[in-house]
C-alpha cells in the first residue's frame, strides 16, 4: 500500500484523484500548454489584471522598454510571454551621451 521511496509528481496525484486520468502532461491542442498547469489566461478579468500590473510595473523601472505585449493563445486566451519593444531613440541617445 503506502510506500516511501519514491517521487510523487503531479502525475501521482492527478491519478490518485482521478483513476483513469490519463498519463503524462495533457497539452492544449491549440498551443501546446499543460491544461493541468495554473496558467494565466488573458480571458479572465483577475487575471488580465496581474497581467497590466506586471506590465506597468516592468515599463517604470525599465525606461526605455516602450511598451510590452503579453502574448496570449489566440484560441484559448492562455498567456504565454511577454515581448517587450525597445525604444530605439533612447538606446541610441544613450550610445551617444557615452562616446
Ligand atoms: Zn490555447
Amino acid at each position: 500500500m503506502a510506500n516511501g521511496n519514491k517521487p510523487l509528481d503531479r502525475d501521482y496525484f492527478k491519478r490518485k484523484a482521478n483513476p483513469n486520468a490519463k498519463k503524462g502532461p495533457q497539452l492544449t491542442t491549440c498551443c501546446g500548454v499543460d491544461r493541468d498547469r495554473d496558467v494565466l489566461n488573458v480571458n479572465n478579468s483577475e487575471d488580465w489584471k496581474l497581467i497590466e500590473q506586471h506590465i506597468e510595473e516592468h515599463l517604470r523601472e525599465y525606461t526605455k522598454h516602450a511598451s510590452i505585449t503579453p502574448v496570449s493563445c489566440k484560441s484559448c486566451g492562455k498567456f504565454l510571454e511577454y515581448k517587450t519593444q525597445i525604444d530605439i531613440d533612447k538606446i541610441q541617445g544613450y550610445v551617444e551621451k557615452s562616446n
